[in-house]
């Protein structure tokens, strides 16, 4: 976490709005001193990986995002262990959709059970500027 903008959670509804939801939060959660231009990708991915939740994941559905510096770090933990499968865009436009643009769009993502104790998963995702390759701060 860097020290203009403490790492901020949203607990998420589950339902159609929550997608808008987390967009907007993330506009004004996200630190606009070091990451304000990395914001619009991590929108989308956002706006993605909560549909996922919302479609196949589970309640508690909880947006988490940190700054450290230089880098954005977002998560979106659900409360379903289910492991989301990526799937080839072209078998399943809707659900492939948000592992391509992770693909593409972020510096690493990946998937964690059980982080910190709480049950299901975590979807998260590193938007970052390049700097030195170091040790993960996840
Ligand atoms: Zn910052």
């Amino acid at each position: 976490m860097c020290e203009r903008t403490v790492r901020q959670e949203l607990l998420l509804p589950l339902g159609e709005t929550s997608p808008a939801a987390a967009r907007a939060w993330l506009q004004v959660a996200g630190c606009s001193a070091h990451v304000a231009d990395l914001l619009e990708d991590a929108t989308l991915l956002v706006s993605e990986l909560v549909t996922n939740a919302v479609c196949h994941g589970g309640p508690p559905i909880v947006l988490a995002v940190d700054c450290d510096g230089r880098r954005l770090h977002v998560r979106v933990r659900d409360g379903s262990r289910a492991q989301p499968v990526p799937r080839s865009p072209a078998q399943d436009a809707e659900n492939g959709r948000g592992f391509v643009l992770l693909d593409a769009l972020s510096a690493r993502w990946g998937v964690e059970q059980e982080v910190e104790g709480h049950a299901g998963k975590e979807v998260w995702f590193l938007l970052g500027h390049p700097g030195p390759v170091g040790p993960a701060t996840t």
